[in-house]
């Protein structure tokens, strides 16, 4: 429900981007009003070609740090803001620059396939990124007879592993969101629910998304649910895209696979946030050159195999 001082709070966030000139960006797990405030809404891949596309010199990315510092990588010449810094995501932030070194050193022939979901270091050390919805499809145009190291997130890497009967070599982490959703939960909510379907996002546990009718990225998932006939779904990812599903279809009937489907970090953005973002245009998004660079060739490599 939207309160009525959220109401005048959007209407001064629309005025002022318009008046500032600023596009904003935001991802589908934000809150509900802050994606009927942008300009575009969309998972992870699709923001990064916005922030390339995008018609204005600014953009504001409501989204975690990850995402602003995409954005800044892919277009130097255009003003990055983000409104909240201290929205991070803890499994970006979970690898190293050594560990990937350790890999090349092991492995100098390898390949360093990277999630978007990692610091500008780390993409700056890659071969290529990934996101969920490419990840696969990406992975199976790399040469075949040399090792990979997929970073950071173990549950999507064992999930395309299995996918591409092809092994990969993952590092020990997970998203702590998605990674909530167990088999006991999706079973217990089949029990309840026998005419729903389930769909799961791939950064889940393989044994939850062995149980589950279809497995696909944020933006999958929500077109799959707006598509399917099935009016009752199972839904087991963070419970922001229930906003777009909603708007679309309101007629389906969306269950949370687990009640801890909700990424704080995301949801630290709130309107005041990105309000009083626009009004100082801060925080300003940089990512050192040399780092940039890099990072930007592993990126474009990912827009170029993706298509
Ligand atoms: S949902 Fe998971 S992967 Fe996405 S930002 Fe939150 S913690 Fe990171």
């Amino acid at each position: 429900m939207v309160h009525q001082d959220d109401t005048k709070m959007m209407e001064e966030i629309r005025w002022l981007k318009a008046e500032k000139s600023v596009y904003i960006i935001a991802h589908y797990y934000q809150n509900g009003a802050i994606q009927d405030v942008a300009d575009f809404v969309g998972d992870s891949y699709a923001m990064a070609l916005a922030a390339k596309d995008s018609p204005l010199d600014t953009i504001l990315v409501a989204g975690v740090d990850f995402m602003a510092e995409s954005a800044a990588i892919l277009c130097p010449d255009k003003t990055v803001l983000s409104p909240e810094l201290t929205s991070t995501c803890p499994m970006a932030d979970s690898i190293e620059v050594s560990d990937v070194e350790r890999f090349k050193q092991e492995h100098p022939e390898g390949l360093v396939v990277s999630f978007v979901n990692t610091p500008a270091a780390i993409k700056a050390v890659s071969d290529i990124c990934v996101t969920s919805s490419n990840a696969a499809r990406i992975i199976e145009k790399l040469p075949q007879d040399v090792p990979i190291f997929f970073v950071p997130d173990q549950n999507l890497g064992c999930n395309i592993s299995a996918r591409l009967d092809r092994p990969l070599e993952c590092f020990p982490s997970s998203c702590p969101i998605h990674a909530a959703v167990t088999p006991e939960s999706i079973l217990e909510k089949k029990a309840q629910y026998p005419d729903a379907a389930v769909l799961v996002h791939p950064e889940c546990d393989p044994r939850v998304v062995a149980l589950a009718d279809y497995v696909g990225s944020t933006a999958g998932i929500i077109d799959y649910a707006v598509h399917t006939e099935r009016q009752q779904l199972i839904i087991g990812t963070e419970c922001g895209i229930f906003h777009k599903i909603k708007q679309v279809s309101p007629g389906k009937e969306l269950i949370l696979a687990d009640p801890n489907l909700i990424c704080q970090d995301m949801k630290k953005i709130t309107l005041e946030k990105v309000l009083a973002s626009l009004q100082t245009m801060e925080t300003r998004i940089t990512v050192p050159e040399d780092i940039r660079v890099k990072a930007a060739a592993a990126l474009e490599k990912m827009i170029e195999y993706s298509s």
